[in-house]
């Protein structure tokens, strides 16, 4: 029997490396939906390819994509809860996530989660989902990747530390003057990972390391003064999991989201696999690791300051971060003034509790309009 697979944001780089993994692994797993926000095109040759049972374009005119088709919002929903998908892979960016993640979890599905967004808004909301629907998040970011690796089914109580890696980004060495002034260009140069427009310019914010120390919080359950982040530039190791007895494990190999891909898919087993390059340590040459430059990524200690606060202060730093890096990707503002923006909004949000999907929305949309007003 094949697990059936269904793809949120299937044309974006997490839903096509979920398509190369899957294409690998055809006896274990096939593919039962496919979504995307407006890419008809490369959505229409996927399906073509792996005939889904159902196929949604949100952003579309019906009947564009052929048979079992959904349209608009609707259909991210539809896909997470087709009775045939055991495992829905969630590659979608940003907050229009959310309410395909809860409503998988709800139908009793494993989530493999690349839609970190999700857990940041949301992540009491999302966790208690979980455990009330007995379904499962498994996370594909290539850090919690590693922690979970490293864990190997482990208590948290038996942790006493994370320590997530990041790659610093192609401003890790920039003045911060100079930083403030960085292109659409620049920001788009990351040294090691091949990602979408979004996730890149948070890498070099750092905004994305922030997002990651709550999505580790919530997916851990620790607290945040056990979550920690060192610059490693090299990329090589994804996070290390300090023990209580003072052990510290580490997850290597070089980067690469087809492994993190495949584990959310087979967790905790494992299978043979002849993707992504193999590790070779003298290739790899030195591991150098830093502390996170504070001076030259504001934004990080803001989003970290949005986890502590906690209640809906996370759901408002990743609104002010999604219309402000828009914003600057469009143009209007300057990479400087992303955590410019960040900044203001979450000064004037009084954070409440975000155990409802109510309170959460509306603490996205009032951060939105805040951080609006701040870029126009
Ligand atoms: P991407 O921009 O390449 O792809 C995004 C996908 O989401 C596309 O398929 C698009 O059609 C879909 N989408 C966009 N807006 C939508 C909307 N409003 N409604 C429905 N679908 C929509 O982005 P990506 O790099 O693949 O990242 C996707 C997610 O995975 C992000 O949350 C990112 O932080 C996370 N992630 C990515 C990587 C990576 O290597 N790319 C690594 C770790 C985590
Ligand atoms: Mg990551």
């Amino acid at each position: 029997m094949t697990i059936g697979i269904a793809i949120l944001g299937s044309t974006g780089s997490i839903g096509q490396s979920t398509l190369g993994v899957l294409a690998r692994h055809r006896e274990r797993f096939r593919v039962v939906a496919l979504t995307a926000y407006r890419n008809a095109e490369l959505l229409r040759a996927q399906a073509d390819e792996w005939r889904p049972a159902y196929v949604g374009l949100v952003n579309g005119g019906k009947g564009e994509v052929g048979r079992g088709k959904g349209g608009g919002t609707a259909c991210l929903v539809e896909a997470a809860t087709h009775p045939e998908a055991g495992i829905v892979v969630n590659g979608i960016v940003g907050a229009a996530g959310l309410e395909a993640t809860l409503a998988a979890l709800r139908a009793g599905k494993r989530v493999a989660l690349a839609n970190k967004e999700t857990l940041v808004m949301a992540g009491e909301l999302v966790t208690r989902t979980a455990r009330e629907g007995q379904g499962e998040i498994v996370p594909v970011d290539s850090e919690h990747s590693a922690v979970l690796q490293c864990l190997a089914g482990r208590p948290a109580t038996d942790v006493s530390r994370l320590v997530l890696t990041a790659s610093g980004g192609p401003f890790r060495t920039w003045d911060p003057g100079r930083i403030a002034q960085a292109t659409v260009e620049q920001a788009l140069r990351h040294p090691t990972w091949s990602m979408g427009r979004k996730i890149t310019v948070d890498s070099a914010t750092l905004v994305n390391k922030a997002l990651e120390v709550i999505e580790a919080h919530f997916l851990f359950d620790l607290a945040y003064d056990q979550v920690d982040v060192v610059v490693h530039p090299q990329s090589v190791i994804h996070a290390l999991v300090e023990l209580v007895d003072g052990s510290v494990l580490a997850q290597l190999g070089f980067p690469n989201m087809e492994l993190p891909i495949l584990y959310a898919l087979t967790h905790p087993e494992r299978v043979a696999d002849t993707g992504p390059k193999r590790f070779d340590a003298v290739a790899a040459g030195s591991l150098t690791f830093e502390a996170v430059s504070m001076e030259r990524f504001p934004a990080y200690s803001l989003g970290r300051a949005a986890g502590v606060a906690g209640g809906t202060a996370p759901a408002v730093f990743n609104a002010a971060n999604e219309i402000a890096v828009q914003a600057f990707l469009e143009g209007r503002i300057e990479f400087g003034r992303i955590a410019e923006v960040i900044d203001r909004v979450l000064a004037e949000h009084t954070p409440s509790a975000a155990t409802t999907l109510e309170a959460v929305l509306e603490a996205d949309a009032a951060g939105r309009r805040v951080a609006w007003e701040a870029v126009c």
